[in-house]
Order: C-alpha cells, then sequence, then structure tokens
C-alpha cells in the first residue's frame, strides 16, 4: 500500500487506474528525484492480476467506444485535454521531479502539445471514414475500424508527451488502451488517468498499469488480446516487445533510438547552426532525435568548433525547476554510470575532449556538456547511442563523404542539416533516416510521420500513419453496375 504522492502540494495518486477506479498493490517501488536524490514516494508495481484486469477491462469496453463514432467520442476527448489543461501546474512539476525535464519546458512545450495530441487526433478522426475509391466499375468505401486493445509502453525520457502522442490516436480511431509508464518516472500517466477520469471516459477505456519492465512490461505485451502494442524505449527492449508481440501476431510500432547526423555544410551559417548545436544538450541529450553525431565541413571546422565553444560555456547547467536552467540533471544514477562508462572508453581510445568530458559539479546526476573529436568511425562513442550530454565530431571533405559517414550506423531516425537551402536539401535527400531537419530543429506537426529506420524503429506514427497503425482498414466494395455472377469472372 502506498500513500499519495505530494510535489509543491499537488496530489498525485501512487496507485494504478483499472476500469475507472484506482487499485492498489502489495508490492512497491520508489521514484526519487534525479536533482537531489530525495525519494518522491511509493509507486504500486502491476502484478499479473493488476495487467490481467487492466486489460480485461479494456475489452469489456472497446465495443461501447468504439460504436460511438468518432463524433461520439469527440466531446470526451475534448474534456480529456480540458482536465489535461487544469492539471497544467501539477503535471510540469511531476515531470520536472521525477524526469528532470525542465519545468520551463513542461510549462510551455510539453503540456500543451499533450494537450493537442488528444484534441488534434479527436477532430482529425472525424474524417477517417470518408475516403472513397472510385473506378469504373465500382465504389470502394475504405472503413478504419478500430483495432481493439492497444498497449502503449513509454519510455523515462518524455513520458507524459508519448502517453498522449500514442493514446490521442488510439482513442480517437475507437480503441481502448493500456498504458505501462516508465519505471522511473511514472508521475504524470498517473495525473493523466486523473485527467481521463474526471473528463468522464468511460471505466475500462483509459487503463495505467505501473511497474517494472521485464515484470509488468512483460505481462502486458504477451497478452493475446492485444490488437496492437505501440512502444517506445531502447533497442534490447524492443527486440523483447517484439518477439512477445510476434508470438500472438500481434502489430507493434517500436519507436526506438539513433545516432542521428548534425551536418554542418562548408555554407552553412555557423552562428545559427552553433546555436541549435548547443540545443543537442536540451534534457542532458537524454533526447532520441538529437543531432549526436556532427559532421563538420573541413574548410569551416575550426570556426564551427570556436562558436559552438562559446555557446556551450553560456549554458546554465543546474535544477530543472530553476526557470534560469537549460541543462538539467541525467535521470539515475545507473544512466549516470552508464554515460561515464561511455566518456571513459572514448577516452581510453583516443579521442581529444573539445569540452566537458567530467562530471559536473552541481550534484551527482549532473554530467558536463561535453564534445570529443579525433575518432574513428568505427568508435564506440560514433556508432552507439550514449543519451546522455556526450556528443562527438568528425569532419569531411565532400558530399559524398558527409552522406557516407552520416548513413554509416546501424540506427536511422533524424538528421539535422545546417547549409544553403538547396545544397542542404540535396543532401538530406540522401541520408537515410525517418526525417531530417534543414536549418532547424524540432519543429513537429502532428500531421507529419515520425519513426525511424533500421534499429532506430519499426513503421511510423503521426497524422494518418498513426490512424492507419491503430485501425483495421476495410474495403467496403459496392459495383457500379448490377454484378453478373459468373466463374469466368476475375
Ligand atoms: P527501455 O527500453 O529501457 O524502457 C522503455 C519502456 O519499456 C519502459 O516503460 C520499461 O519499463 C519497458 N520495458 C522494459 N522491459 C520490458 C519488457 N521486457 N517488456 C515490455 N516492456 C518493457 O528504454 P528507456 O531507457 O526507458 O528509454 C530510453 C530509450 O528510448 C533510448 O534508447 C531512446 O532513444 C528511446 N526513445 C526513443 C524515442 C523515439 O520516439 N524514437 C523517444 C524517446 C526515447
Amino acid at each position: 500500500m502506498a500513500d499519495t504522492i505530494h510535489i509543491d502540494g499537488h496530489p498525485i495518486s501512487p496507485d494504478h487506474y483499472i476500469n475507472g477506479r484506482r487499485v492498489t498493490s502489495t508490492e512497491t517501488f520508489e521514484t526519487f528525484c534525479p536533482v537531489d536524490q530525495k525519494v518522491l514516494g511509493k509507486i504500486s508495481a502491476g502484478l499479473d492480476e493488476h495487467v490481467d484486469a487492466a486489460v480485461g477491462a479494456a475489452q469489456a469496453a472497446f465495443p461501447g467506444w468504439a460504436a460511438l463514432g468518432a463524433a461520439g467520442r469527440l466531446p470526451y476527448l475534448e474534456r480529456f485535454a480540458e482536465e489535461i489543461g487544469k492539471r497544467e501546474e501539477a503535471l510540469a512539476l511531476a515531470e520536472a521531479n521525477d524526469a528532470g525535464v525542465l519545468l520551463s519546458r513542461m510549462r510551455h512545450g510539453i503540456v500543451p502539445r499533450a494537450m493537442l495530441n488528444i484534441t488534434w487526433f479527436a477532430k482529425e478522426a472525424l474524417t477517417l471514414q470518408d475516403r472513397v475509391i472510385e473506378t469504373a466499375q465500382a465504389i470502394h468505401q475504405v472503413r478504419h475500424d478500430p483495432a481493439g486493445i492497444c498497449a502503449i509502453i513509454t519510455p523515462w525520457n518524455s513520458p507524459l508527451m508519448l502517453a498522449t502522442w500514442k493514446a490521442g490516436p488510439a482513442l480517437a480511431s475507437g480503441n481502448t488502451v493500456v498504458i505501462k509508464p516508465p519505471e522511473w518516472a511514472p508521475l504524470t500517466t498517473s495525473l493523466l488517468a486523473d485527467a481521463a477520469d474526471a473528463a468522464g471516459l468511460p471505466p475500462g477505456v483509459f487503463n495505467v498499469v505501473q511497474g517494472m519492465g521485464a515484470t509488468t512490461g512483460a505481462r502486458l505485451v504477451s497478452d493475446p488480446r492485444l490488437a496492437r502494442i505501440s512502444f517506445t524505449g531502447s533497442v534490447p527492449t524492443a527486440k523483447l516487445v517484439a518477439s512477445a508481440a510476434a508470438a500472438n501476431l500481434v502489430p507493434c510500432s517500436l519507436e526506438l533510438g539513433g545516432k542521428s547526423p548534425f551536418i554542418v555544410l562548408a555554407d552553412a551559417d555557423l552562428d545559427a547552426a552553433a546555436a541549435t548545436g548547443a540545443l543537442m544538450y536540451r534534457n542532458a541529450g537524454q533526447v532520441c532525435l538529437a543531432g549526436t553525431r556532427f559532421l563538420v565541413h573541413e574548410s569551416i571546422r575550426d570556426a564551427f568548433v570556436e562558436k559552438m565553444r562559446a555557446v556551450v560555456a553560456n549554458l546554465v547547467v543546474g535544477d530543472p525547476r530553476d526557470p534560469a536552467t537549460e541543462v538539467g540533471p541525467i535521470i539515475h544514477p545507473r544512466q549516470v554510470e552508464r554515460v561515464a562508462g561511455f566518456v571513459e572508453r572514448a577516452k581510453a581510445a583516443g579521442a581529444t575532449t573539445l569540452w566537458g568530458g567530467e562530471r559536473h559539479d552541481f550534484g551527482p546526476q549532473y554530467f558536463q556538456p561535453t564534445m570529443f573529436c579525433d575518432v574513428s568511425n568505427d568508435a564506440e562513442i560514433v556508432q552507439q547511442e550514449v543519451f546522455g550530454p556526450v556528443l562527438v565530431m568528425q569532419s569531411f571533405a565532400s558530399d559524398e563523404e558527409a552522406i557516407a559517414l552520416a548513413n554509416s550506423t546501424v540506427y536511422g531516425l533524424g538528421g539535422i542539416c545546417y547549409g544553403e537551402q538547396d545544397h542542404a536539401q540535396a543532401v538530406a535527400d540522401q541520408v537515410r533516416t525517418g526525417f531530417i531537419w534543414i536549418n532547424s530543429f524540432t519543429i513537429r506537426d502532428l500531421a507529419a510521420p515520425f519513426g525511424g529506420r533500421g534499429q532506430s524503429g519499426v513503421g511510423r506514427e503521426g497524422g494518418e500513419w498513426s490512424f492507419d497503425f491503430f485501425c483495421d482498414v476495410k474495403d467496403v466494395i459496392t459495383p457500379k453496375h448490377p454484378f453478373k455472377a459468373s466463374f469466368a469472372h476475375r
């Protein structure tokens, strides 16, 4: 049994949310603040019975929710978004406290985006059944039937944004959901359940079961009643999830890690590139889509290094709850050790440290914004995702070399290319990733596709791609002329 958690006076339930009710567990785990290691509270850990009950509730609620149609669901989902908005401060403080995300970014970026993730898809779903293909012989009405019960598994680096990014289209298209939030940052998903409850979502439509990945998560993804699994997290976990899904032939969408290139061409605006470059330290580098592998044209390499060094030197590292802070903590001591291991091995392999390279004296879970160079392309620091404030820089002599380097890892999530527009476009077109920003970063529109290639993921979410994933597409065919039955007919 766990007590209600209070974050700056905002109460947060430690319990699961199953079938419209809070459900407590005999087993708990602790969540703590990465800034000062203060324990925030104990969280109910999902046992098999909780997972089974949540999937059962989602199964029972599915026919009624699906039958409402998109127009019938819209008012519920608009109220859901409103209730998220009413909890803006609690949500912002919760994620700043348990995940170390900047409070300012939570307030101004992520909470409004979480609301939009719900309302945008809810409105967009109104037109889902409008697609008609007309040929000389028939009218094909393309139906998007909701698939059923969707499991949603999220990572700790952006749990609120990712839970709503997946639940938004799933619910809007008539599915019911069971969310398993990350064990290192569960609080905002619990608040999301409060918002769903206050909005009057029918019991069982929206369920949350907290717990460890290897037990609660594994139980959820192996449930044969699931129709879809939407997972965001690491590559090793994705392989376990995909195996469990394969055992029941459940389609899964996998949004995974990356080692995305940040290309700076000779004709780039170096000040703009350096300012954007420093943003790669946002969330202490714990951002899947960050450009963590800098590829800089040799002719401007020294000038770029000095410009970016100057921007990075002024970054404010500190408490994410302080509005002045730009770079916060690393989520967990285990992740700090992982980052430190990459740094030690890069140094041992002979990498030069351009800046940083040590733990930061703000606290035990802080690392200096770091940049390495002078490494071979097969070095671990070039090839593997660190998921911390540690970047690497290589230089190139030609566009062909830049493209070859950009495409030389197992990943293929995103990319950034700074340069004169046509030149940058020509290079960007040849980079094998799911998306690439030209002279910009993090512009994301809900109508656009998002996802990765190679080890960065399987499938696309966003806009119509989310609906294609969360729905079973059906063709209803009506002939234009009377149909004559014939065995000779094709
Ligand atoms: P992780 O794979 O360790 O955990 C992700 C989630 O999976 C957690 O909720 C965890 O409890 C659960 N889980 C663990 N084992 C499981 C199992 N056997 N069955 C079912 N669920 C299980 O990832 P993480 O460390 O929380 O997140 C960091 C990773 O996520 C990084 O690699 C990052 O790049 C990636 N990420 C990708 C995107 C994207 O959109 N592509 C976005 C954010 C993060």
